[in-house]
């Protein structure tokens, strides 16, 4: 067990591998995320400053719930976090819808970069067959 400092309140706490807080603020963490839960339950399109100021939550953690993906603006136009990547307003997670997309082809382009690199070692092959056949016709 590695002992680290919590995140948030900076107490030493034996680190589980999954929060960075120590039990004590994971508890308040999980209980401010059921009340922002039950608050957008009764006012379905609060927005993040409703939320905080009317649960006395600070912006920044509310923040963090919209990246790790656990909660979700609802209104079109209530964009609050920006993509990572490109920077383009995003609802939750981490990466604009286009960003995840490129990110999937990113690997796909890997795979055909790979597949066009065969070709040219191939092709590369072809060419030294004719140079050597250029040769044999000097000689
Ligand atoms: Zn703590
Ligand atoms: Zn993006």
């Amino acid at each position: 067990m590695r002992t680290v400092n919590c995140a948030r309140c900076g107490r030493l706490y034996e680190y589980n591998g999954i929060s960075d807080y120590c039990p004590i603020c994971m508890q308040y963490d999980e209980a401010n995320f059921q009340r922002i839960k039950e608050y957008l339950n009764e006012h379905p399109k609060a927005t993040v400053m409703q939320v905080a100021t009317g649960l006395d939550i600070p912006v920044k953690m509310i923040k963090k719930y919209l990246r790790e993906g656990r909660l979700e603006i609802v209104e079109a136009e209530n964009f609050f976090l920006e993509c990572e990547k490109c920077g383009v307003p995003i609802k939750t997670g981490r990466f604009c819808d286009s960003c995840i997309r490129d990110l999937d082809s990113g690997i796909k382009k890997v795979i055909n970069e790979a597949k066009s690199n065969i070709n040219n070692i191939n092709n590369r092959r072809s060419d030294e067959k004719m140079r050597y056949l250029d040769k044999n016709k000097i000689k």
